[in-house]
Formats: structure tokens, C-alpha cells, sequence
């Protein structure tokens, strides 16, 4: 150990960025100019060095991962964001809705199981009353109440509030009494507008998805966020998404867990290129140094692949998402050739191949397991 310590004090001694990897031995923040540089480099290995650091202070070798199902209640959406290989138009082939019925018998299911969280996804369904949305929460929550309800986004919530004619206070109060848990971090994309006029642009904007977590979070809600890369952003508008979330957590603590998504670019209208290796290890290990604020970095392995979240544990990600999916849609209709499903023994594999000792967490990320029990 002692002697690969050396040789990487010797190899860091030498990187064009040995000052800024020597601030973050020093527990400095980063600034704006260090994050452009720190996506410069080519040296991967000093910049893996660096997040590793980061990543070992803060969790040391465990990599938690939960136990979750995921619910997609609708793909019908009236928007038409350029990257989205999941919306559909109502009626077209394709298109599916489910009834509230129909979700809590399927929810049935995983009574007893043990899931710690549902993660719920759905679009901008142009005719679902705001009722809808409340009695599918009340309803997951009477089947399921030991599990963590953690849906929608920024952008449904706004959407939510446009079809109620309410405030997002008063529409998270009222998701929240029916049993919402969380939201999810989707929707924020880049926050640069100028990016965000090209690939999305009817959404709200960064103003408008920070402001809603900001209620969430002031209601005592631990919420995601995330940052969809690879597509046509510059590092300038990647480091400017990741000084904006940990703005923002500075002021509310909320954000307990930071997931950049690579762009898939099979069946959508905005033909980039999927961003290489390189550039999602790059991805995982800036956002770890930049983002000193935020507790955890996630690699969503169903997006990333299973081979590439492995390397992910030593490049800052301490967190893995999920067990098993019911059917994910948003990656695999863009194109993700991952597994549908993942056995937890498979997981628990995976992360201790990797070195990092596997831990079952739940929804606030407490840990559901002694850390160091051998596999
Ligand atoms: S990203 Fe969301 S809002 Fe945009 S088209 Fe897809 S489902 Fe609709």
C-alpha cells in the first residue's frame, strides 16, 4: 500500500493538475476555473485519484445500493424534449396508461418483500386529473407503507400545479399528505438556457426546478439531482450545472444525492453521440470533487453499464442504483443494452470485485446492514 501510495504521489507529483488534486488533499473547495481544467485534463488516473479521495473520506470502501421497483404510470406526454426516446403522443402506438386499480394490484406484488423504495415515473399527461395523482399515492401507500414513495419530477410537480390551478407549495403539500416521499431528480438536464432552448425547450427552467426542490426540501423532504450529459453541452455548461446544485445546497442541505445520466441516442430527435468511456469517468469524478457538499454520487448502471459502474467505484460514485427493474423504459428505449434485471448476489459481486464492500441502504441512505460483513 505503502508503495502504491508512493508511486501515485510521484505519478500525481507530475499531472498538469497536481496543484488542484494537492486542494483537494487540502479539503479546499474548487472553483469554477478548476472544474474547466479539471474536465481538460487527460489524466484520468490523477483525477480518479483525486474523486477516490473524496469518495473514501466520506464513505471509505462501502457502496450502498436499495432494494427498489420501478413504476412507470404513463409514457404518454404532451412535451417533446429532443433527448426523450420514452414520450409518446396520446393514441400513438405505443402509448400506455395505467388506472389507479390496475397500479395497486400490481403493486400487490411486492407486499412483504422488502422494497425500499418505488421509484414513479410518468410525463406530462395532457388529460390525468391532479386527483389521479393523489390517489395513486394513497393507494401505493396502503399497499405498500414500509416503502419509500419517491416520484416525479421538478417539471411534473409544475405541471401538476398548471392542471390543479394551485401553487407548488400547496400541490407538494398536498403530494406529500398522500404520501409522496421524495422527488426525483429528473428534469434538469443543463441548466444553461442556452442549451436548454435546444434540447428541451418548453421546460422549466433551472429558476423554477431549484425553487421546487427548495419547498421540498424546506418541508424536511431529502430529494435527487441529476445532470444529462454527452449530448451538446460544453465542459463550461457541465461545471456551471454543478456550481448551481451545490449553490443551492448550500443554502438547503436537501440534495442528498448527485446522478449524472449519459444520453442515449437511439429513437429521439436529438442524434448526439453517446459520450465514450473516458468521458463518463470524467463525469463521475469532477462532480464528486466539485460537489464537496453533497453527500453522494450515484452511478445509475441501467444508463452507464454494468462494466463502467464498476470502474465508477474507484472515480467517486459510492452509490449504486437498484436490484431490479420492472421493465425500465427511459434507457432502453434510447437504446441501453443493459440488463432488465440484476440479482442482488449479482450486485453484491460486482462491488466486491470491484474492491468496495457492498451495503443494502434505504431511502435516507441509512445503512440497512453492518458494514464489513463478508459475502
Ligand atoms: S423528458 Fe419528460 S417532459 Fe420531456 S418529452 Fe420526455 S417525458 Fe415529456
Amino acid at each position: 500500500m505503502l508503495l502504491h501510495c508512493r508511486a501515485m504521489n510521484t505519478l500525481v507529483a507530475a499531472s498538469d493538475i497536481a496543484d488542484l488534486v494537492e486542494k483537494v488533499e487540502a479539503g479546499q473547495r474548487l472553483n469554477p476555473e478548476d472544474g474547466l481544467r479539471l474536465f481538460a485534463t487527460r489524466d484520468i488516473a490523477a483525477l480518479g485519484y483525486a474523486a477516490n479521495l473524496v469518495r473514501e473520506r466520506l464513505h471509505g470502501d462501502v457502496t450502498t445500493y436499495i432494494v427498489n421497483r420501478y413504476l412507470h404510470y404513463s409514457n404518454v406526454c404532451w412535451d417533446t424534449c429532443k433527448f426523450c426516446s420514452f414520450y409518446r403522443k396520446p393514441g400513438e402506438p405505443g402509448s400506455f396508461t395505467r388506472s389507479v386499480p390496475e397500479i395497486i394490484d400490481w403493486a400487490r406484488r411486492f407486499e412483504g418483500q422488502g422494497v425500499q423504495e418505488l421509484h414513479i415515473v410518468g410525463g406530462l399527461h395532457p388529460s390525468l386529473k391532479y386527483d389521479y395523482y393523489l390517489d395513486l399515492l394513497r393507494g401505493l401507500k396502503t399497499v405498500l407503507p414500509g416503502t419509500s414513495l419517491k416520484g416525479f419530477t421538478a417539471v411534473e410537480v409544475d405541471w401538476f400545479a398548471r392542471i390543479a390551478r394551485k401553487d407548488a407549495r400547496t400541490v407538494m403539500r398536498d403530494l406529500h399528505d398522500a404520501g409522496l416521499d421524495s422527488l426525483t431528480g429528473g428534469g434538469a438536464e443543463i441548466f444553461a438556457e442556452h442549451v436548454r432552448k435546444l434540447i428541451c425547450p418548453n421546460k422549466i427552467d433551472a429558476a423554477r426546478y431549484f425553487e421546487i426542490h427548495g419547498i421540498a426540501h424546506e418541508m424536511g423532504l431529502k430529494t435527487q439531482v441529476t445532470m444529462l450529459y454527452g449530448h451538446i453541452e460544453s465542459d463550461a455548461d457541465r461545471v456551471d450545472h454543478l456550481l448551481r446544485v451545490r449553490d443551492h445546497q448550500d443554502r438547503t442541505n436537501g440534495f442528498q444525492v448527485f446522478i449524472p445520466l449519459a444520453y442515449h441516442p437511439e429513437n429521439n430527435a436529438l442524434k448526439a453521440r453517446r459520450a465514450t468511456g473516458m468521458t463518463d469517468l470524467k463525469v463521475y469524478a469532477v462532480s464528486r470533487l466539485m460537489l464537496d457538499n453533497v453527500p453522494h454520487i450515484k452511478c445509475y448502471w441501467i444508463s452507464a453499464g454494468l462494466k463502467l459502474a464498476q470502474v465508477a467505484l474507484s472515480h467517486g460514485v459510492d452509490d449504486l442504483d437498484g436490484i431490479v427493474y420492472e421493465h425500465e423504459r427511459i434507457f432502453h428505449d434510447a437504446g441501453s443494452a443493459t440488463p432488465q434485471q440484476l440479482s442482488e448476489d449479482a450486485l453484491r459481486k460486482m462491488i466486491t470485485d470491484a474492491g468496495r464492500t457492498p451495503c443494502r441502504r434505504d431511502a435516507r441512505y441509512r445503512l440497512l446492514e453492518a458494514v464489513g460483513a463478508a459475502d
